[in-house]
This record gives structure tokens, sequence and C-alpha cells, in this order.
């Protein structure tokens, strides 16, 4: 691969993206330990990353053999609220009957706004995120659009809502068809008001529950993303280190919390933790 020059070593968090000003496609930043490296700057140039076999958790810091719900160590993924089932089916939020695991993590995350949205990252999808999140959550997901629908009161009732979009519309990321670029545009607006119309004696009877306040349509305009990627891949191949520590290829792309390489693709989100170097030439 020629030489190769070290440019950040240490343990791994999801990369920083941040939306394009002006048209420009999405930027990325490398994160290992408290380097931080431009990788839009590294696109076209060969690359390596190479995981040294440590894991630290994200959380506590401590040295752990396995990573639990990508970055936690076992006491961390079974003490923590933000590892609890209930924040992946908010629907099934227990605060109420006293089992919170965080009662006060959860008073400062769950118990504010959440925004229900509907995003195209591989078509139609609906998500809930923290209104703070936004357009964070789109970037990580690789969605070309993105359109805020509703603001919720609280995670659990966004929970309830995104369980009635469910009927309609998906609520996952092909990632193969999202890294393939294989995603035609889609009218989200349009979507929004036939959504909305359909779902409309639902959302009545979740607004008689928790009250009119805790669901308002949102006047929102959608957002485009564009990401920086030279060459899509026609086949997904998929990198691990778990399976092979070392990872290299020419860097074509970067989508969601992928790397694009010529010779496969990773997402470095799943190996949060991962005490990983990153080396270009
Ligand atoms: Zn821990």
């Amino acid at each position: 691969m020629g030489e190769l020059t070290t440019l950040a070593s240490g343990c791994l968090s999801k990369m920083a993206i941040e939306p394009g000003a002006g048209g420009e496609p999405a930027h990325y930043a490398f994160r290992a330990g408290d380097q931080r490296v431009d990788l839009n700057a590294c696109l076209g140039r060969p690359v390596r990353l190479t995981w040294s076999g440590a894991i630290a958790c994200t959380h506590c810091g401590r040295a752990t053999k396995k990573s639990f719900a990508q970055g936690y160590c076992y006491p961390c993924f079974k003490k923590l609220a933000q590892c609890d089932t209930c924040i992946i089916k908010p629907e099934t939020c227990h605060f109420f009957a006293g089992t919170c695991r965080e009662p006060a993590w959860a008073e400062r995350h769950c118990f504010q706004p959440h925004v229900v949205y509907l995003a195209n990252s591989s078509g139609l999808k609906v998500g809930i995120t923290r209104g703070t999140q936004v357009p964070t959550r789109w970037l990580d997901q690789g969605a070309i659009q993105a359109l805020p629908i509703l603001e919720v009161a609280t995670r659990q009732q966004s929970g309830f809502v995104e369980m009635l979009f469910k009927e309609e519309v998906a609520d996952r990321t092909n990632w193969r068809a999202m890294l393939k670029g294989e995603v035609e545009p889609l009218d989200l607006v349009a979507e929004r008001d036939r959504l909305l119309a359909r779902l409309d004696s639902g959302l009545a009877a979740l607004r008689e529950r928790f009250g009119d306040e805790a669901i308002r349509v949102l006047e929102a305009a959608p957002v485009a993303l564009d990401y920086p990627v030279l060459e899509f891949p026609r086949k997904i191949v998929s990198h691990n280190f778990d399976k092979r520590p070392v990872v290299e290829g020419t860097l074509m792309g970067l989508k969601g919390q992928y790397l694009i390489l010529d010779s496969g693709v990773i997402n470095l989100r799943k190996f949060t933790g991962y005490e990983v170097t990153l080396e270009a030439a």
C-alpha cells in the first residue's frame, strides 16, 4: 500500500457528521480518543484502520473483552437507562412503574420534546429523535432527505406515535440499498400530508389520552442531505474488526456511519470503543 502516515490512534467514537453548507456534501470527522481527523480530505486515498484488540467502555472507560450495545461494558449495559430496551422501543417506557434504571437521566432525555420525522434513507421511513439530535440523526442514517412532521411531548408518547406510523411506513433502513446509492428522491411533503390524513383518527385517540398539546404538527421544510462519495459500491462486502483487525483500501466515500472503501464497507459506529489506528497515504 506504499507509505502510510498515522493520522490518529485511540478508542473510536462515532464519526462527527456536519451537514455541508450551500449544497456541499456532509463533512466527516473520524474520532479516536480526543483526536479528530478530517475524513473528506482522505477521499480517494489509501487508508488503513488497525484494531489493537483492546476495547474500552464508552461510558466508564474500563477495558472490556466484548462490546455490548455498540460500545459498553457488560455492567454498564445492564445498569444504564440508555442501554435499556425501552430506548429502542419507547412505547415500553416503564418510568411510571417506578422501575426506570436512572430516573434523573430519564428526566433529562426522555421527558423532553421528541420529533417524529419522515426520512428517505433507502425509501420512506419514519423515525423519532430528541429535538436536539436533528439533523445528526439523519446524517448518521445516511438519509438523503428528511422532514420533521410532529413534535411530541415525551419519548414514550413519540413511541406511541411511531407505532401508529409503522402500520403504514417502514422504520428501518435497508443499509445495503443506502450504501449502493440506489435511492430515488421522494416528495416528503406529499407523503406527510397523505400519512397525517390516513392516521388522523389514531392521532386523535393519542391526543385524547395525552392532551391536545402533547402532539403538535410541525410546519417544517424538507431537508436535503448529500454525502461525499466518489463511487458507490455495486456489491456490498462488510469489514469487521472482530474477524480481521486490519481494514485497508482506497476511501471511496462516506455515508451514514460507514466508510466506503474499494475493498468493502465498515460501519464504524458498530465498533465504538475499539482502540483503532487510522493511517492514510
Ligand atoms: Zn462501562
